[in-house]
C-alpha cells in the first residue's frame, strides 16, 4: 500500500464523506470518554510495515473508537465550557483541511490572512479597540494569554529598568483562569494576587492591594477576566482599564469564554471597558460557535507585539523584507508560534454566511436558557442557587450532598446518556455547575437534570 500513499482513493473519499455527512446531519450523540487500552485488542499491531486497508480502519474508528469521546458539541454537554460549531464552520474547516491551507505568513498565504484579519478586525471593533488593532488566531486561550503576557512583561520591563527582569509582576485576581498562573510560571515572574468581593476584580480592590503592597512599583500590568470560567463573572473592566491607563500598566483582558457576550444585546454593556485593553483574547471555539482549536488574540498596538514575538532567522528574512505595509502581516509574528493552519477561516466563514444577527440571537438564547435554569432551580426545594446566574453559567447546590454524592450523580447522568455535568468547587465547597451555549440544549433537558438530583 505504501507506493500508493500519495494517490487519491475515490472509494475511501466516498466513505469519509459519507461519515462526515452522517455526523453533520444527525444529532450529536453525547457518548462516553474514558477507555482502557485493554478493551481494544484490535489496536495491537496496527502500525506495521505494509499498512492496512483504509476502509477497515475507518470502520474501526467509527465502530470502536468514536463513541469513546464525549462530544463537547452535544446539547447535553454542560460541563467546563462546551463547544457548538455551526455546520458551516465545520464544513469550511473541511475546505481548509483539504486545501492544506497554511496561515503562517503574508508571503505564503495572503488570501487566507486577509480573511482571518477581516474576522479579527470585526472582533476588535466589537471590543471597542482602535482601527489599527490586530493580531492572529492561535490555538486557544492559554496560548493567547501567554503571548499577551509575554508582550506585556517585556514592555513593562523596558519601562522599569530599575527592577531585575524576573522581579516585575502582574496584578491578577484570585479568580483569573489557571492559564494566567501558568503563563506567569513560564515567564518566570510572579503575580500580585488580589482578593476580591464576590470574586469580581474591581478598581477599588486593585488600588487597595497596590497601596498595601510595599513592592507594588514592580507591577507592570493588570489582568482582567471578561467572564470567569467557573462562574461567568465579568470583572470591573472599565475601572481596571482606567487604572491601568492612568498608571501606565499593560492591560490584558481575558475574554476566552465570556468575550463572546459582546454579541449579546443584554450583556454587552458589561464589556465597554474592553476598549482600554492593550491585549484581548476571545475563543471562537467556545461561545462563538467555531470548531476547536481557535482563539482570537488582539493587540491594541500589533506592531509592538510583533517586535517582541516575531521569530528571526536567516531563512525567514524574506517574510519580513518588503516595503508594502500589508506585506508585513504575518500571523506567525503575533504569538509564540510559527507554522500554523489558517484556523480562523472556519469562524470567518460561519460569521460571514450566518451574519452577525444570527450570532447575537444564539448568544442571547444561551443567556435566556441560563436564566430559565436559574429560575427552575429556585423553585425546587432541594436545590439552591450558590449565586445569581452570570452570563451563561449557573452554580447551585443540592442540599445535603457531599462531594462524593455529586461525583456519583455526574457519572450516572453520563452513563444514562442524559447529560455531561461535572461538579466544581466554590469557596471550598463542591457544588453543581451548568455552562450553556449549545442552541439545542432544551429546558426539558434542564428539568430532567434537575429532577435527577431529587433523591
Ligand atoms: C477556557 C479559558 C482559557 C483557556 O483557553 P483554552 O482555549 O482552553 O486554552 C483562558 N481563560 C478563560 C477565561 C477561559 O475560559
Amino acid at each position: 500500500m505504501g507506493q500508493h500513499m500519495f494517490e487519491f482513493d475515490e472509494q475511501l473519499a466516498q466513505a469519509v464523506f459519507a461519515y462526515c455527512r452522517d455526523r453533520l446531519t444527525h444529532p450529536v450523540p453525547l457518548d462516553f470518554g474514558g477507555l482502557a487500552v485493554e478493551e481494544l485488542p484490535d489496536l495491537q499491531g496496527l502500525i506495521n510495515h505494509h499498512g492496512n486497508n483504509p476502509e477497515e480502519i475507518l470502520a474501526f474508528f467509527k465502530d470502536r473508537i468514536a463513541a469513546h469521546v464525549i462530544s463537547c458539541d452535544s446539547p447535553g454537554f454542560l460541563a467546563f465550557i462546551p463547544n457548538a460549531p455551526t455546520k458551516n464552520s465545520l464544513l469550511f474547516d473541511m475546505v481548509v483541511a483539504c486545501s492544506g491551507l497554511n496561515g503562517t505568513s503574508w508571503l505564503e498565504s495572503a488570501g487566507a490572512v486577509v480573511l482571518e484579519n477581516q474576522a479579527l478586525e470585526f472582533l476588535a471593533d466589537q471590543a471597542g479597540l482602535p482601527a489599527h488593532a490586530g493580531g492572529a488566531f492561535v490555538s486557544g486561550g492559554s496560548m493567547g494569554n501567554l503571548s499577551s503576557l509575554t508582550v506585556g512583561r517585556d514592555i513593562g520591563r523596558a519601562k522599569r529598568p530599575e527592577f531585575a527582569p524576573h522581579q516585575v509582576r502582574f496584578a491578577v485576581s484570585q479568580d483569573a483562569h489557571s492559564s494566567i498562573g501558568k503563563s506567569l510560571h513560564v515567564l518566570g515572574i510572579e503575580a500580585l494576587v488580589v482578593e476580591c468581593d464576590d470574586h469580581r476584580f474591581t478598581r477599588a480592590r486593585l488600588e487597595a492591594a497596590m497601596a498595601n503592597d510595599p513592592l507594588a512599583d514592580n507591577v507592570v500590568g493588570v489582568v482582567a477576566t471578561a467572564g470567569t470560567t467557573n462562574a461567568g463573572i465579568v470583572d470591573d473592566l472599565e475601572g481596571l482599564g482606567t487604572f491601568a491607563r492612568e498608571n501606565d500598566l499593560w492591560y490584558h483582558v481575558d475574554g476566552a469564554y465570556g468575550g463572546a457576550a459582546l454579541f449579546s444585546p443584554s450583556q454587552r454593556h458589561l464589556f465597554s471597558g474592553m476598549r482600554h485593553a492593550d491585549s484581548f483574547i476571545v475563543d471562537p471555539h467556545k461561545w462563538l460557535y467555531a470548531p476547536l482549536d481557535c482563539c482570537a488574540l488582539l493587540y491594541r498596538n500589533p506592531t509592538t507585539a510583533r517586535k517582541i514575538l516575531a521569530q528571526q532567522a536567516g531563512y525567514l528574512d524574506v517574510l519580513h523584507d518588503n516595503e508594502d505595509e500589508n506585506y508585513e502581516w504575518n500571523p506567525s509574528d503575533f504569538a509564540i508560534h510559527l507554522s500554523r493552519r489558517a484556523r480562523g477561516l472556519a469562524f470567518w466563514f460561519s460569521l460571514v454566511t450566518n451574519g452577525v444577527g444570527a450570532y447575537e440571537d444564539a448568544v442571547e438564547a444561551s443567556i435566556d436558557i441560563t436564566n430559565r435554569a436559574a429560575a427552575l432551580i429556585k423553585e425546587m426545594d432541594y436545590l439552591e442557587l450558590v449565586r445569581p446566574a452570570s452570563l451563561s453559567i449557573v452554580l447551585f447546590r443540592r442540599l445535603g450532598w457531599d462531594a462524593e454524592r455529586y461525583g456519583a450523580w455526574s457519572q450516572q447522568l453520563l452513563r444514562d446518556q442524559i447529560a455531561f455535568v461535572t461538579p466544581t468547587k466554590w469557596e471550598g465547597e463542591t457544588v453543581a455547575r451548568l455552562a450553556f451555549l449549545h442552541p439545542d440544549t432544551s429546558e426539558e433537558l434542564v428539568v430532567r437534570i434537575l429532577e435527577s438530583m431529587r433523591d
